[in-house]
């Protein structure tokens, strides 16, 4: 691999392409990630069908390392998805479902059954009620509830917090409504007594992002990339500046089950004054191991349920009927259920934090979620995706370079994501080949 390939085109860190940042983030001159992973170059385009829409994003690169993963015949612990089975009974109600025909249009915001199982799940686990019939949309995945949502709430010039570093997607979310998305960086710093750094934000600096044209602020706890799972004194600093502001809470909760060391899942919904000031969002495919189902659930008051139903209807019409089918049976595990995955997860974290120690990278534990963000400055490489390159091709791994969680790449350029929702074969294996790294 020659590394001194000049830049065909600088790859945006946030799935936002630096034409749509502040012209004072200049992009970096670096090889480009496709001369990189030796990946093919993106083809010329037209501009004249080539909305400012599609040029202000790129790949998503969580993505693109599936597709690198896959090129390089590499453990893939980059996009966070399972390699284990989903649970029996709840492929069975799938399956059965089909052959019971159900195989047309569901109601474009859920099937009946499915909504009923949500509302109830809800009121089991965190004491909330739904009404079925006004406060439940069922979309294509959590990622499609997202971008209902937004664009059910927000218009051009309007204003969105969200918290640094942040899932990717909400980057073109925002593009998507036209919206300016304001960061509020989760500082990440040792605790005393050395137990290990946490991410957190200054109270302060979030005040600072919110003004009069902020409609809302994203949440997504337990969070992703950081392993965060917010506390309630956190939830109710912004629980507070929603209501002061006037603005809603959307928030991504996939990962609410996947809790470690006694951290508990707060909805900021349960907060006082924040049941219709927020719109939760979640979904199967984390809990339930079938992140290929697509199938997730917008939760809110009837108004912004009416504005999110008519925009899901008219993206995508519904999510899948057989599969909607399967999510009853999945909502309605017993609590062991969710015990067991937490546990299982936690020591899989605990393997995977032990396997990269190991390598050289310096882990921030998670709290939750099953990704583990970590510092690779010890390897001394410029960058993280010179780094994630040299992974694949040495060690036979592959995670997700740091920077696309950043709005200016610099602040992520040491940072790589694993993720440790894998077999634990598929775990030991990807210890024993980073162990190439140090060597
Ligand atoms: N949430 C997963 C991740 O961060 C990926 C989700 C997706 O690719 N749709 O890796």
């Amino acid at each position: 691999m020659n590394l001194r390939r000049p830049a065909r085109r600088y790859p945006s860190r946030m799935g936002i392409s630096h034409e749509a940042l502040p012209s004072r983030i200049s992009p970096p001159s670096r090889i480009s990630k496709e001369a990189l992973f030796n990946l093919p170059a993106p083809p010329e385009t037209r501009p004249r069908f080539r909305s400012h829409r599609a040029a202000a994003m790129t790949e998503s690169v969580i993505r693109e390392m599936s597709r690198v993963a896959h090129r390089y015949k590499a453990i893939n612990l980059a996009q966070g998805f399972p390699d284990f089975e989903a649970p029996e009974e709840i492929k069975a109600a799938a399956c059965e479902a089909i052959n019971r025909n159900i195989n047309q249009y569901p109601i474009t915001w859920g099937a009946k059954p499915f909504r009923d199982a949500i509302a109830a799940k809800y009121k089991r686990h965190y004491d909330l009620d739904f009404d079925p019939e006004r406060e439940v949309t069922v979309c294509c995945g959590a990622t499609e509830c997202m971008i209902a949502t937004m664009m059910a709430i927000l218009d051009p010039g309007d204003e969105v917090v969200a918290f640094e570093p942040f899932y990717e997607n909400y980057g073109p979310d925002s593009i998507f409504c036209g919206a300016k998305l304001n960061l509020v960086k989760l500082h990440s710093r040792t605790l005393p007594g050395g137990e290990g750094p946490e991410w957190t934000f200054d109270p302060d600096e979030l005040r600072q992002a919110f003004s009069p044209r902020t409609k809302a602020i994203i949440l997504n706890t337990p969070n992703n990339p950081t392993g965060r799972v917010f506390t309630r004194r956190e939830l109710e600093s912004i629980a507070a500046l929603c209501q002061e502001f006037d603005a809603l809470a959307i928030t991504d909760e996939i990962y609410e089950h996947i809790i470690f060391d006694g951290a508990v899942h707060i909805p900021i919904m349960t907060l006082p004054g924040m049941r219709d000031r927020t719109v939760l969002i979640s979904s199967l495919s984390k809990t339930y191991t079938v992140t290929g189902w697509r199938v997730g659930w917008a939760l809110a008051s009837p108004d912004l349920t009416d504005s999110i139903r008519k925009i899901h209807d008219f993206l995508t019409v519904a999510a899948a009927a057989p599969l909607q089918a399967g999510g009853v049976t999945a909502l309605s595990m017993p609590a062991e259920f969710y015990a067991g995955i937490a546990r299982e997860y936690q020591k899989k974290r605990d393997l995977m934090l032990g396997a990269l120690t190991g390598a050289g990278f310096r882990c921030y534990r998670p709290e939750g979620a099953y990704y583990i963000m970590t510092d690779i400055s010890g390897f001394g490489f410029p960058d993280d995706l010179t780094f994630t390159a040299h992974m694949a091709e040495r060690a036979g791994v592959v995670g997700v370079p740091g920077s696309c969680f950043f709005k200016d790449p610099a602040s992520g350029a040491q940072n790589v994501r694993f993720c440790f929702c894998k077999k634990y074969e598929t775990l030991e294996a990807a210890r024993d080949r980073l162990r190439k790294l140090s060597v």
